[in-house]
């Protein structure tokens, strides 16, 4: 019996973002996920750079940690040349289909998923601060999808000269649909509903469905996935569903929707880092949100609202540290501060008492905030 994968990939700039910094390959037997982080157009750099040196490697006959590796290299490369791409990164989730196996490599907060028989398996690990949290114990799956800096990553492709590359393979039987996608998904849709979506007929039908649901979710931040489901076949299969063609950077970018795939070369846009709001699930939870924000409405008209102009804290945006006027809440989609001053700096670069400093959200004044970012590398 040959097993072949049948295929769809869509890529979507989401609602709020005005660029899609996620990339894809569809190239069977290899497919991947790259999620760009970094001011400006870096995360857009990063993520192109990383799956065009996977792809290109990997058709040159490297395994796809070789090929992972090799991309690590390049972007880092590259970010030490130009300062303004300096620590942009990027994340990487990738598969290549051999048979009845899968094998990955995998950096990063983009995830790996195989339903099979009906239950869903995440097969990647988050590497992101929450991720790592939640594996620690500190805090449960529902906190982290929630948390307001779950975008942050603890590792990512081409911040540094080396990086550890998480490998695992699975085993595939006709039937099973693997799913690779960016935190544009996740953090919009749950678990259950992935689930639900991926059972979908075709390929095609998963992956818009699923980026539909990211969208009607909020969209907060550019959503990718690809879905492959392995079936008995005869030849190769690259028919995929979507017959769109390979999409890049521009085009996918200016349209509301699509980017899509089909057999071709490496790929569409992809990835991103951070910064999203709230992605509710529930309306529980909404209603949650909405009590407690009236509540704080109340709290801070008796308290002065003043005070709010008076604060200011040092935070992260879209991987990168800023300092921001307000308090250090965001509530639903309620922020109490906005940016006052970005940075290039990215987080992960930090070491752990920076980071600790970070996380802290200590409120300052304003000389003391300044003061801060200057000790943290922020200020030019
Ligand atoms: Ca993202």
């Amino acid at each position: 019996m040959t097993l072949v994968a049948r295929h769809a990939a869509l890529t979507d700039i989401g609602l709020h973002r005005r660029s899609n910094e996620d990339r894809f390959i569809v190239a069977p037997p290899l497919f991947a996920v790259c999620d760009g982080m970094g001011g400006a157009e870096a995360g857009e750099v990063a993520a192109g750079l990383a799956v065009e040196t996977l792809a290109a490697r990997f058709a040159a006959g490297e395994g796809i940690v070789a090929a992972a590796r090799a991309a690590n290299a390049a972007v880092y490369a590259r970010a030490s040349e130009r300062r303004e791409e300096s620590g942009m990164g990027t994340t990487l989730t990738a598969l290549v289909v051999d048979e009845d196996q899968g094998h990955f490599a995998h950096v990063g907060d983009s995830r790996a998923y195989r339903l099979r028989d009906g239950v869903l398996e995440q097969l990647s690990a988050d590497h992101s601060l929450v991720g790592e949290m939640v594996r620690e114990g500190r805090l449960t799956p529902e906190e982290a999808a929630a948390h307001p800096h779950r975008s942050v990553l603890s590792r990512a492709l081409g911040t540094e000269a080396e990086v550890e590359i998480d490998r695992f393979s699975v085993d595939l039987r006709s039937g099973d649909v693997l799913l690779l996608c960016s935190d544009g998904l996740t953090s919009e849709v749950s678990d259950d509903e992935i689930r639900e979506m991926l059972g979908a007929a075709t390929p095609a039908e998963a992956a818009r469905a699923l980026v539909d649901a990211a969208r009607a979710a909020g969209g907060h931040d550019n959503v990718t996935v690809v879905v492959i489901r392995i079936e008995e076949g005869g030849e190769t299969d690259a028919s995929a569903d979507s017959g769109a063609a390979d999409v890049r950077g521009a085009d996918v970018r200016g349209g509301e929707g699509a980017a899509a795939t089909g057999a071709a070369a490496p790929a569409a846009p992809v990835a991103a880092a951070p910064s999203k709001t709230p992605a509710p699930r529930a309306a529980r939870r909404r209603l949650i949100t909405l009590v407690v924000v009236l509540a704080l409405v109340a709290l801070l008209g008796l308290a002065g609202v003043v005070v709010v102009n008076t604060c200011y804290f040092v935070g992260v945006d879209d991987g990168t540290l800023a300092v921001y006027s307000g308090l250090p809440w965001s509530i639903g989609p309620l922020e109490l501060h906005s940016i006052y001053l970005r940075s290039t700096r990215p987080y992960v670069l930090l070491d752990e008492s920076e980071r600790a400093l970070v996380d802290a959200h200590e409120i300052h004044s304003k000389d003391e905030a300044l003061r801060l970012a200057e000790e943290l590398g922020m200020v030019p």
